[in-house]
């Protein structure tokens, strides 16, 4: 039986917009579909009475960082923040209740297949010339860089202290024809070369032998995201809600979103999983 608790964490599309076209996007981007600003402010306040425990926003897109300014007036409205980037937009700018959470999908070569010529090094270049703030790299594992894990964690978790954290995301796929999908006979292999990782990197990697247990079932993994549960809740471009999550539609029997097992209720239970969660939720380290 899941826990059951209210919303705590709200995620906001704040714009549909975005300057790349990444193989394995799932939205449609449409800028005209986006609150303007003041309709912004008006719906987050609406929000904040309707959901008075919410205590974290996770804002994505899009690509968040193309309303940088109108973002930063809106993090005031909670303690905790996380931003959801491609890092292909300058981080300056932001205020300091936030983590930025920053997409490399492998290796320069990799990457820049998956997402745009050029986007690894502009991402690199803009981490690099961040020198205030919390950053963590996300890499959304798929077919087509499940080999290059290694060396993007050995890279990343040498770069700079201001990188706290490794997540890993698994490609949410449209059923079992989709090219960059794992099956889950493979992705439970990735989740022991991920778990090799944390040996030699610990609280680095974000993923627990706990939360790997979780994504080897994928009942318990629907069961227990935070979007089933009612602990967050999702809102799109337009300020609607979203449902059953940020997808904009159920794609449970496929998923392998972190926040499905990294903040899994079935990790209430587990010491080394708690404690990565606590991290998050305090913005680290
Ligand atoms: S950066 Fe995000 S929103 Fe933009 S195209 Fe890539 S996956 Fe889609
Ligand atoms: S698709 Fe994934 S993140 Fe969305 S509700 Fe289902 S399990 Fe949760």
């Amino acid at each position: 039986m899941p826990l059951s608790f209210p919303p705590l964490v709200a995620a906001f599309d704040i714009t549909s917009a975005c300057p790349l076209d990444c193989r394995h996007c799932y939205l449609e981007k449409r800028s005209d579909q986006d609150l303007a600003d003041g309709e912004w402010r008006l719906k987050i306040q609406k929000i904040r009475k309707e959901f008075p425990f919410l205590v974290r926003a996770l804002w994505l897109g899009g690509e968040p960082l193309l309303r940088k300014n109108l973002l930063a007036e809106l993090m005031g409205y909670f303690p905790y923040n996380s931003i959801f980037t491609s890092g292909s937009i300058p981080f300056s700018g932001l205020p300091e209740n936030c983590v930025i959470q920053v997409s490399i999908d492998g290796t320069e070569s990799v990457h820049d297949w998956i997402r745009w010529p050029g986007s690894f090094a502009k991402t690199v270049s803009n981490i690099s010339v961040y020198p205030e703030g919390k950053l963590t790299i996300a890499m959304t594992v798929n077919k087509w860089n499940r080999d290059s894990l290694a060396e993007v964690a050995e890279r990343f978790a040498n770069f700079s202290p201001k990188i706290l954290a490794m997540h890993f995301i698994f490609h949410t796929s449209r059923g079992v024809s989709d090219p960059m999908g794992l099956s889950f006979e493979e992705r439970a292999e990735v989740v022991k070369t991920i778990l090799k990782l944390r040996q030699k990197y610990g609280n680095f990697i974000m993923l627990t032998s706990k939360m790997g247990k979780i994504l080897e079932n994928q009942t318990a993994l629907v069961h227990g995201c935070p979007f089933v549960t009612g602990t967050a809740v999702s809102f799109d471009s337009m300020g609607n809600r979203k449902s059953p999550c940020w997808y904009g539609k159920s794609l449970c029997s496929h998923c392998g979103c972190s926040i499905a097992f990294e903040a899994s209720a079935e990790n209430f239970f587990d010491f080394p999983s708690v404690r990565q969660m606590w991290r998050v939720f305090r913005n680290f380290p």
